[in-house]
């Protein structure tokens, strides 16, 4: 049995992210709306030995579930290589993957067979024009191709991420929750956040969760709320006509209390909250020549000293809240942006 070591605020280090590249081949509104980029130079991204040593360190100190991301991880080469080498990680029960899913055709088999147990898809629109806009890039055929391609991989499961933005794609509810349902796929609907490259945010284009069920009630004849892992980000639904669904309300309703998720960027700094300002520099630690067990005793402390709740403190400036950093900023430290540090 894994021991979890608990931070200040009595949270068990438990689900690791880990950005495998800051970059990515769509554009989407919320995330990356600038063209250019400031990208993590390459000689400092962590090679597969590097990371591997690292998640075989986060594994002694309490975490059992990773989540490849990014940017879009897919753009990682020989990814499903990475995958191997996480599953064979004794104490590793899970390794999930977010992605956008249009390299997913030519990479879902190998990544299935490599270790990769669930796959969650970001999709935040069923309309091609739409989504030309909204993921500044036309590839929703690609897009689409990629959630067969998951699907007919045989992974434990495929889940459904959709930003919901007030007049973006906020009428789509119901049918992003039919396509779902159409092919066993649990719909998550996502608040919205102000996190790094959201610099168009604005608080009037945020649908709040209770909108979201409200909406989905009237459509559908009722939602039940369904009560389950107190740890998941998503509080679960089922609607009147029987669809499973999540949301994801970290800006009107954040979770921080239940948070065991920290974020470990390409370039290997490590952010143990979604909102953290710094990170912890393991690259750093471990090409000076650090130990297996001073990497461990350095998590070990950093977790266990931690008492992060960035979205709790964002909701606290209510209507003081605009974007978390400007355009500028964002360019002179990108360790700040969503791409970079995993969403
Ligand atoms: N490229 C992959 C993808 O899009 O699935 C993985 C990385 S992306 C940063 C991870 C998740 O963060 C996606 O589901 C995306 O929709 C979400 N995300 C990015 N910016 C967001 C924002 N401003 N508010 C809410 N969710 C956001
Ligand atoms: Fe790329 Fe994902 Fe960000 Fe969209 S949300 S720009 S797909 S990293
Ligand atoms: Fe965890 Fe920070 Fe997100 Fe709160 S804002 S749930 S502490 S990562």
């Amino acid at each position: 049995m894994t021991s979890h070591p608990i931070d200040r605020l009595g949270r068990p280090q438990r689900s690791l992210r880990v950005s495998v590249t800051d970059r990515c081949n769509l554009r989407c509104t919320y995330c990356m709306p600038e063209e250019s980029y400031v990208w993590l130079p390459k000689s400092d991204l962590l090679d597969f030995d590097e990371l591997e040593r690292l998640v075989a360190r986060f594994v002694t100190q309490g975490v059992d579930r990773l989540r490849l991301t990014g940017g879009e991880p897919l753009l990682r080469q020989d990814l499903d290589v990475l995958v191997a080498k996480f599953a064979a990680l004794a104490g590793i029960g899970d390794i999930a993957m977010t992605t956008n899913a249009v390299l997913l055709p030519e990479k879902a088999t190998a990544l299935r067979a490599a270790g990769l147990r669930r796959v969650t898809v970001s999709l935040d629109t069923l309309q091609p024009e739409r989504f030309a806009q909204l993921a500044g890039r036309d590839q929703f055929v690609a897009t689409l191709a990629g959630i067969d391609a998951a699907l007919a991989a045989g992974f434990e499961q495929v889940k459904l991420n959709t930003v919901v933005m007030r007049g973006r794609n906020d009428d789509e509810l119901v049918d992003l929750l039919a396509f779902g349902r159409e092919r066993g796929i649990e719909v998550r609907f996502i608040e919205y956040m102000d996190v790094g490259g959201a610099t168009g945010w604005h608080g009037d284009l945020v649908v709040p969760r209770r909108e979201i069920v409200a909406r989905v009630a009237a459509a559908t004849g009722g939602v039940e709320a369904l009560r389950e892992d107190d740890w998941a980000p998503a509080d679960r639904f089922r609607a009147g006509d029987g669809t499973v669904f999540g949301v994801i309300s970290s800006t009107t309703e954040p979770f921080c209390r239940t948070c065991d998720r920290t974020r470990l960027t390409a370039d290997g700094r490590w952010f143990t909250c979604l909102y953290a300002r710094e990170g912890v520099d393991l690259r750093g630690a471990l090409r000076s020549g650090a130990s297996d067990a001073e990497l461990e005793a350095l998590i070990g402390r950093v977790w266990t000293d931690r008492s992060d709740r960035g979205a709790e403190e964002r909701f606290e400036l209510l209507h003081r809240r605009g974007p978390l950093a400007e355009a500028e900023h964002l360019r002179s430290d990108p360790h700040l942006e969503m791409h970079t540090r995993g969403g």
